[in-house]
């Protein structure tokens, strides 16, 4: 009784002012978000575009009309202040056969077309752009900059000559591989282990012609005998679009320490991935995880509309027969503090994986992505480490990537064949 008597007054003289510090707080981080060019490397959205049905000008929350069942649209990015970002032209991993190959790469020509038409359909609203020194003017204009990447290497096939033709088409960086090994590369997490213990020889082909054209290499996904092959192989910076943390969640497709310290003295970024199941460990369900992999083996390669929609039905399903324990904004956090910690401020930023996956029980879609920059600034990051985080690194490593494919190029490399 003694000790409630002696601690109550603090706490009722103590809470008001607290509020009003934490009303301040998140009054600044708010007007940080808003002046800092806020960008996300990856996006699995562009699926949704090809065919008909989706408007990215439009709502495209699961409650819509359009059962595109989106965490992105064009009013959703404005609420969430997030000025830019890249786009994954994605397939995932199917037979690695001439066929396929040929299937999966006129596919790859079709969500990229779809990607241009669905963006310039709105040029009041947003722009595809290539470079860094496109976006200022756009953000004055109040419009999004739509950058666009490639999501496993699958998609040039065994065809080097594909990489040119992404590039031409805009295509900034490329995923070499996604869940299973391909032609390119081992990846972080097939069940059948590594079949190259890195990179192929035709993998290094594919790294000697990135290099030249200025596309940035992405290792997310891949395993970390891949990475460490890159890390000596690529002439210029390395970045993972989408990846967290080895030491706070071990996680196949993480980063360890090790590798975190060689991609940041090479240049390059890790930018923080929002998929709950790489942030925290969720305990074991073997029957969800036997789930999930009976839809992944039923829907891979080229799929067609209804396949798509079938899928996410199922996954829908899946998840409210098998709820997850979701990561929170602080969880996430975690994450940028440890690359932070081994990195350094210069070499971190966010890729959320959004409609890949990624997604936070207290930022659910693009419209909430101001959490990340409150939680920040609650964490004491200052506005110039917030402008590094939010764009500023990934921007300095796509300009040093394009400054060496110039040097390369104007060195007279020729192009690698096949
Ligand atoms: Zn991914």
């Amino acid at each position: 009784m003694k000790n409630i008597l002696y601690v109550l007054p603090f706490a009722f003289l103590g809470l008001p002012a607290m509020a009003q510090d934490d009303a301040k707080l998140i009054e600044k981080a708010k007007k940080i978000h808003a002046k800092a060019f806020t960008l996300d490397t990856h996006a699995d959205t562009p699926m949704r575009m090809v065919g008909k049905g989706f408007d990215i000008s439009k709502d495209n929350t699961p409650a819509s009309p359009t059962g595109m069942d989106s965490k992105i649209d064009f009013p959703r990015m404005k609420k969430g202040g997030l000025d830019g970002i890249f786009f994954a032209v994605y397939q995932g991993q199917g037979p690695r056969t001439p066929e396929a190959n040929a299937k999966v790469q006129q596919m790859a020509m079709t969500i990229l077309d779809s990607i241009h038409a669905q963006v310039g359909r709105y040029p009041g609203l947003a722009k595809v752009v290539t470079s860094p020194e496109e976006v200022p003017a756009l953000e004055k204009a109040g419009k999004r900059s739509i950058f666009i990447g490639v999501e496993n290497g699958y998609q040039i096939g065994n065809d080097i000559t594909m990489l040119q033709k992404f590039y031409d088409r805009g295509v900034r960086y490329m995923t070499l591989c996604h869940s299973y090994n391909n032609d390119i590369c081992d990846s972080s997490t097939d069940p059948k282990g590594a079949e190259y213990n890195g990179l192929s020889p035709f993998g290094e082909k594919v790294v000697a012609e990135m290099n030249r054209l200025g596309m940035i290499i992405d290792i997310s996904h891949v395993s970390d005998s891949t990475v460490w092959d890159l890390i000596k192989r690529s002439k210029a910076p390395i970045v993972a679009t989408h990846s967290d943390a080895w030491a706070l969640c071990q996680h196949p497709r993480n980063l360890n320490d090790n590798l975190l310290k060689e991609i940041a003295k090479k240049g390059g970024v890790v930018q923080l991935n929002l998929l709950s199941s790489y942030i925290i460990t969720a305990p074991a369900n073997p029957e969800r995880d036997a789930a999930v992999a009976e839809i992944r083996k039923k829907y891979t390669g080229t799929l067609s509309e209804e396949q798509t929609r079938a899928m996410r039905t199922e996954m829908r399903e899946l998840n409210k027969k098998f709820p997850l324990p979701l990561a929170t904004v602080k969880n996430a956090i975690d994450h940028l503090d440890h690359f932070v910690k081994i990195m350094g401020v210069d070499h971190v930023g966010i890729g959320g994986d959004l409609d890949g996956g990624g997604y936070l029980a207290d930022c659910f879609d693009i419209s909430q992505y101001e959490n990340l920059t409150v939680e920040m600034v609650r964490r004491g990051y200052s506005e110039k480490d917030l402008r590094k985080i939010w764009s500023g690194n990934f921007f300095r490593v796509m300009k040093d990537v394009r400054k060496i494919g110039e040097k390369i190029r104007a060195e007279g490399a020729l192009v690698v064949g096949n």
